[in-house]
């Protein structure tokens, strides 16, 4: 009897998720961002939130990894928990210099299931694009290492105390290193170990580390994108660029109109505005009769191009019967939240001799900012009288006029090619 030969096995896929965490050093202090010195750059806004959130959103939501450690500053603790509410990461203390802390975080692994492979990434490098880190993992395969770097493109110079040229560099053959840096785990934990025990304390980078210990590493292609946010003017750049990928995803920019009537009739209030307002009348209608909230209401459906007050609450329909016409507003900045929009801009004009709407217009605009649920600096309100001309100067009634200006995002340029 023969014994088949064995087949021959595929090896186990060592990026499978389980087997790969994903280690975020934050434990500097970043001084040399400046200004607000309290505050170290990882934790420094840009596009409205942290750096770190930023970071952790982009790099920490790449599907290879099973488990992210963060390593913080123990002075971080707050600033950690606000940044990165909602996010599932794990935080661990650091040590004194980098690559302490990157013992910390590598311990904290080892000591809860340690994963096959860890990448290690700076918390200040937030746009790593996710091929990066594919091209790192696929390293890994026949590397005890691998990390993301860039050819060096300038001519380099060695210079002295003095800023004088002692001589070119040879750039051939030079990178620039940067992080995700990608490793074995049992290696990379062993060589800072023995790094630690030797009193090696002066190892800055990870590569470094594993250098040292004689461990295989090789580079794979970074991206220009990924660059470390060390000074000042870089966070400002990585805010501005935040800030406006944001407006280009919300560039259809839609203004819509809206036109109201209601008539007096007897009463002691009218409802403008959303707001009671003591008057020797009553506006007349269905609903509340705010005849301002109707044409704000009008105006966001015509920018969404979406039928009208009367098409989405028909007067037939008994159930809007002298209900707060806060709802028809809401409604319509829910149906601008459904497309995925914003909405930027209200206006409104009320033409009316009396009441007097100027002593009201603070509150007014504060009243139809919350119930849009944007900015009061988002509305406006204005009045005027129509020199006792027509039926609003015969005190008949009220006019509203109003616009509304949305920002929703860019249909698909097959859909209309705009
Ligand atoms: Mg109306």
């Amino acid at each position: 009897m023969t014994t088949p030969p064995a087949a021959p096995t595929a090896p186990a896929p060592r990026s499978a998720p389980g087997g790969v965490a994903l280690l975020v050093v934050a434990a500097g202090r970043g001084t040399r961002a400046g200004g607000g010195l309290s505050t170290p750059k990882q934790y420094r806004p840009i596009g409205g939130r942290p750096v770190i959130a930023e970071t952790l959103s982009g790099i920490g939501g790449h599907p290879a990894f099973a488990r992210v450690v963060v390593v913080i500053h123990p002075d971080d603790a707050d600033a950690f928990a606000e940044a990165t509410r909602g996010l599932a990461v794990e935080a661990v203390v650091g040590g004194a210099e980098r690559q302490a802390s990157v013992r910390a975080g590598l311990e904290h692994l080892a000591a809860a299931g340690a994963p096959d492979r860890v990448l290690i990434h700076d918390a200040v490098r937030p746009f790593c694009p996710a091929a990066v880190v594919d091209r790192v993992l696929a390293r890994l395969d026949d590397s005890d290492g691998a990390i993301a770097a860039l050819p060096v493109p300038d001519t380099m110079k060695r210079v002295d105390g003095a800023g004088r040229v002692v001589e070119t560099v040879p750039r051939a053959g030079l990178w620039a290193a940067q992080t995700p840096q990608g490793f074995r785990f049992a290696a990379i934990l062993a060589a800072h170990r023995r790094a630690a025990d030797a009193g090696r304390h002066d190892l800055t980078d990870d590569a470094a580390v594993a250098e040292w210990a004689g461990l295989k590493v090789t580079v794979v292609e970074g991206d220009a994108d990924n660059g470390k946010l060390t000074h000042a003017v870089d966070l400002d750049r990585a805010d501005r660029r935040l800030r406006e990928a944001r407006y280009l995803e919300l560039a259809d920019v839609r203004v819509g109109q809206g036109f109201d009537v209601h008539a007096f009739g007897p009463g002691d209030h009218v409802v403008l505005g959303g707001l009671a307002i003591a008057h020797d009348a009553a506006l007349v209608g269905h609903s509340d009769a705010d005849v301002g909230l109707h044409a704000l209401t009008d105006a966001i459906l015509g920018a969404l191009a979406d039928g009208d007050i009367g098409s989405h609450f028909p007067p037939s329909d008994p159930q809007w019967r002298g209900v707060d016409s806060a709802v028809f507003l809401a409604h319509a900045c829910d149906l601008v939240a459904a497309r995925g929009g914003v909405v930027a801009h209200l206006d409104l004009t009320l033409v009316c001799e009396a009441p007097k709407i100027g002593p009201h217009r603070e509150a007014m605009r504060a009243r139809i900012a919350a119930i849009a649920g944007i900015a009061e600096g988002r509305v406006a309100v204005k009045a005027t009288t129509s020199e006792r001309l027509g039926f609003t100067g015969r005190k008949e009634g009220i006019m509203a006029l109003a616009t509304a200006t949305l920002r929703l995002p860019p249909p698909d340029l097959d859909e209309d090619g705009r």
